[in-house]
């Protein structure tokens, strides 16, 4: 604190705004904050002052403060100030019990305009809608509104517990670079170019992934760091291009200890922070093969039903020709019930369609059950409404009726076609029904883990094999044999944890020998000198006595959105990008020079 002494800290400031209450009393404070709101009344001049800690009434008045008076006459919203005073209780029936310091008022006796401000170009003191890239532009005046002042809050509050919670579990929290080299994550990687070494990059972390591994082989045991991560990916699906994750890696551990530890994690998480709310205990678990089969996504949404129900066997006997010819090329007809939905009129219907249609699939078949609410013994055909009614007996519609758990009054949504795209369509259909009918509990948080993922998927138009999760995930002992002879049944030993559905983390137990390594990235296509080349580091360290081990990344960003009852990750990031990844409060990515290109050994091409 070079240059102030403890006095001129008092000087200024005293006491937070927020923190005054009835038992303070008589006490002399001294506060500084910005005007929240000024009212004049003439002969008294009211100031609500606010700081991080809250809001304050401060009341002026000429015949105790003349000149103090005065200078609160040229105050203006958002100026900067410092008040001394006298705390006093409010005249009776002056209180306002929506204010934590309803109850007191300060009695100006001196105060200085710090520094004045010019109008904002919003409101700070109202949580009123503005358009984001204005506040993205002005971040640092969008910071100071309550929202957003108790979402930075809250992810300090999450980090600290999170630091603690597995220090006293024996992790320790260490630093990896941010400098290094490309990471098969799965996404483009930032690039930064080398001045001392002409021609060469240095790619920025996509994730911790391989260092965290080298830590275990370091003798780390337990890991874990709050990580930067980058990845030049679309912004779209409320990503951005850097993030942070919880990192954490253990040596000498099973796919239990990590889910248990996560489990524990989360609960006393919730319980200390937002202990209004309640969770799943244990957390379910679902096969990868299960979500997609009930949900549509490997990210249910479990606060509520609505699961996907196989139609296919009913659709391939009835005479409606898009159901069979669906399942005789090999697709499926699944669908979902609407509850009460049987009304929907044909705009709402529309609707509907078009966003099926959106997501790849043909189109939507609606089936609906009667107008009001009964039971499917009294249904007869004339109560159908639906393209594919002529097509269909009586028994064809109570039989899907009764797999899809509807009654009549209900209304049936049916996708035909190959099983990723009605996966996808009605993944995405439950989720908004779900929103429609309001099912979501508001105050449940449903985790879950899926497991059981297949290691490796086909990427059909390459013409290659891809890993699910990256290639340092190990596949299950027993299905090693069929790396050799079917890569498409191994399963690898991956886990996702979900939340809400949203994917908030995912890990897995690793390879940690290199023979294995070597195989798994020969079968994605790796030559042996491109391996050594890219990999060589981790092949070599896993022939020094690499330990077994595993880990975990969860999405912190996500996280405190879902705590804090936000919809996206902007929201709980000081400085986010916009859509196009650009930082609108420095304005960045910008324009260098000639001369830094020159250092870099860089020409820009034209155009
Ligand atoms: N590095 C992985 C990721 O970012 C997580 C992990 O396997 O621990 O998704």
């Amino acid at each position: 604190m070079s240059g102030v002494s403890e006095e001129e800290i008092i000087l200024l400031k005293s006491h937070s705004c927020g923190e005054l209450r009835r038992e303070h009393e008589g006490a002399k404070v001294t506060l500084a904050g910005w005007v929240d709101r000024r009212r004049d009344h003439g002969k008294l001049i009211f100031i609500d002052l606010r700081d991080r800690e809250g809001l304050v009434q401060v009341v002026f008045n000429p015949e105790l403060a003349k000149q103090c008076h005065e200078i609160a006459s040229e105050m203006r919203g958002e100026y900067v100030v410092r008040v001394s005073g006298e705390v006093a209780l409010r005249p009776p029936g002056t209180d306002n019990p929506k204010l934590p310091t309803g109850d007191i008022e300060v009695v100006a006796h001196d105060t200085e305009i710090l520094n004045p401000s010019k109008t904002p170009p919003f409101y700070i003191n109202e949580d009123i809608e503005v358009e984001e890239s204005l506040r993205l532009k002005y971040r640092y005046l969008d910071l100071r509104r309550a929202r957003m002042r108790d979402n930075l809050i809250l992810r300090h509050q999450v980090v600290k517990f999170i630091r603690d919670f597995l220090t006293d579990r024996g992790f320790i929290e260490v630093e990896t670079p941010i400098l290094i080299k490309s990471t098969p994550e799965g996404a483009r990687d930032y690039l930064v170019p080398s001045r001392l070494q002409p021609g060469k990059f240095y790619a920025l972390p996509q994730s911790p992934q391989q260092l965290k591994q080298l830590l275990m082989v370091a003798g780390v045991e337990k890991y874990f760091q709050i990580a930067r991560c980058f990845r030049d990916e679309d912004t779209r699906a409320d990503r951005q291009p850097e993030f942070t994750q919880l990192d954490l890696e253990m040596s000498f551990i099973e796919e239990e200890d990590v889910l248990n530890l996560i489990e524990e994690l989360f609960t006393t998480l919730m319980a200390a922070i937002k202990p209004e709310m309640r969770l799943v205990k244990p957390f379910p678990r679902l096969s990868y093969a299960e979500a997609m089969r009930r949900y549509g996504t490997d990210k249910p949404d479990l606060r509520f039903g609505l699961e996907i129900g196989d139609l296919s066997d009913i659709a391939a006997q009835s005479s409606f020709s898009i159901f069979r010819s669906a399942v005789s090329e090999g697709g499926e007809v699944k669908g979902i019930c609407a509850p009460g939905c049987a009304t929907y009129t044909r705009r709402q219907l529309d609707e509907l369609n078009k966003m099926v249609q959106g997501l790849g699939a043909e189109g939507l078949v609606t089936i609906s059950l009667g107008t009001s609410a009964g039971s499917l013994d009294d249904l007869t055909i004339e109560m159908v409404r639906s393209v594919a009614a002529k097509f269909l007996t009586l028994d064809q519609v109570k039989e899907m009726a009764e797999r899809l758990g509807a009654n009549v009054g209900d209304l049936l949504l049916i996708i035909a076609g190959k099983p990723e795209v009605v996966n996808v369509g009605l993944g995405e259909l439950r989720r908004e029904m779900g929103q429609r009918l309001k099912l979501v509990d508001a105050s449940l948080f449903t985790f879950a883990y899926v497991v059981n993922f297949p290691l490796l998927r086909r990427d059909e138009e390459a013409g290659r094999w891809e890993s699910e999760h990256h290639p340092f995930t190990a596949p299950w002992d027993e299905d090693v044999p069929l790396l050799d002879s079917a890569p498409d049944k191994v399963r690898g030993r991956h886990y996702d944890v979900v939340c809400n559905g949203y994917e908030i983390g995912g890990g897995s137990i690793r390879i940690h020998t290199a023979g294995l390594q070597r195989k798994v990235f020969r079968l994605l296509g790796y030559g042996d000198a491109e391996m050594d080349e890219k990999f060589g580091h981790m092949l070599e360290a896993f022939d020094y006595g690499a330990p077994p081990h595993g880990g975990i990344a969860l999405g912190l960003d996500r996280i405190v959105m879902l705590l804090a009852g936000e919809t996206t990750i902007r929201e709980v990031i000081a400085f986010p990008k916009n859509q196009s990844a650009v930082d609108l409060t420095v304005n960045a990515p910008s324009s260098v020079t000639a001369e830094q290109l020159a250092e870099l050994h860089l020409s820009l091409r034209d155009g």
